[in-house]
């Protein structure tokens, strides 16, 4: 007698493309950093920049819980100390950026060039070997990015509709695109503004252009879930105390989908064919994986073959861009 033949019961069905901001960005800048990031989820140390965007981040979702009128440059000075504990909590591994910056002061000879290229600058001008000094002048350099902020905007006059947000939507059928925003503002008759803070420097170039795409992301989100186009994309530049507001259009949003199509589409063929190549630019010097990547004689890991689905990015992440 013929054993019955069984038939496998299907399992969950796999999830479809997906695309952040900052996954996007990363295939577009190198697609062998979108695989490390992306596929093999290599860990990452966080620079003093990035932990810094963070905490300031923070300081501004919290800073509209209180009331309108509470709002003062001082009750943010006040939420800075206290919203970097508990990001700490949360994440126990930013605090190694102080342990990075001991390291890098250890050798003043290859101290400013190192902290240049990891942004630990801020922390360098603390004594070292001084961990207290060093979270002081950490804390103040939070404290100086938030001057910049009440310098261009008023939160006491400003109600946002939300705050740190996850959005989504689906294109094409089967993309799904997401991300966080900072702040959405929505006025009496309707209008959008898309709000992101930017923590580094000035807009330079490239990075103008990698913020504004990620604004646009947002902006195609908003358009595709609620059927309106965001009236203003606005960048707060914190350092420089400088707005960046800009307007898009239907048209632009629909060629930007398509744009965001081909992406994928790129990134899933890569997928398949486990060719992700190196792409060399000035942005190597705050890549992490310069040791694994072939352009500094580094081998990459070989291609995961179990769970390759793509991490989803964090709020984090996309507040790190531009
Ligand atoms: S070092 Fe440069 S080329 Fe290599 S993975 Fe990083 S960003 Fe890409």
């Amino acid at each position: 007698m013929t054993a019955p033949t069984v038939t496998p019961l299907p399992g969950p069905p796999l999830p479809g493309p997906s695309l952040s901001p900052s996954r996007a960005a990363d295939f577009k800048t190198c697609p062998l950093l979108f695989r490390f990031r992306t596929v093999d989820r290599l860990p990452e140390q966080p620079s003093a920049d990035q932990a810094r965007g963070t905490l300031v981040h923070a300081v501004l979702e919290r800073l509209f819980d209180l009331p309108a009128a509470e709002r003062t440059p001082e009750a943010a000075a006040a939420l800075v100390a206290p919203s970097w504990a508990a990001l700490l909590a949360d994440e126990p591994s930013l605090a190694d950026i102080f342990a990075v910056t001991a390291r890098l002061s250890a050798d003043p000879a290859v101290a400013a060039a190192e902290a240049d290229a990891t942004g630990q600058a801020v922390l360098l001008d603390a004594p070292p070997a001084d961990d207290a000094a060093r979270l002081a002048a950490f804390l103040g350099s939070a404290r100086t990015l938030l001057d910049g902020y009440f310098a261009v905007e008023d939160p006491r006059r400003l109600e946002p509709a939300e705050r740190e947000a996850l959005i989504s939507a689906t294109v094409d059928e089967e993309l799904l695109i997401r991300g966080y925003i900072d702040r959405l503002d929505v006025s009496p008759a309707g209008d959008l503004r898309v709000v992101d803070y930017k923590t580094g420097g000035a807009p330079r170039e490239a990075f103008e252009g990698r913020a504004l795409f990620q604004l646009k992301f947002y902006a195609l989100v908003l358009w595709r879930t609620r059927g309106v186009v965001p009236r203003v994309l606005r960048l707060v530049y914190l350092k420089d105390a400088e707005v960046c507001d800009y307007s898009p259009d239907a048209d632009e949003l629909e060629r930007f989908e398509r744009t965001l199509v081909a992406l994928s589409q790129a990134i899933e063929k890569a997928k398949r064919d486990q060719d992700f190549r190196p792409k060399p630019s000035r942005l190597c010097g705050w890549c992490n994986h310069q040791a694994l990547c072939p352009e500094f004689g580094g081998t990459p890991p070989p291609y995961p073959t179990v769970d390759t689905t793509p991490l989803e990015a964090t709020a984090a992440d996309d507040d790190r861009l531009g």
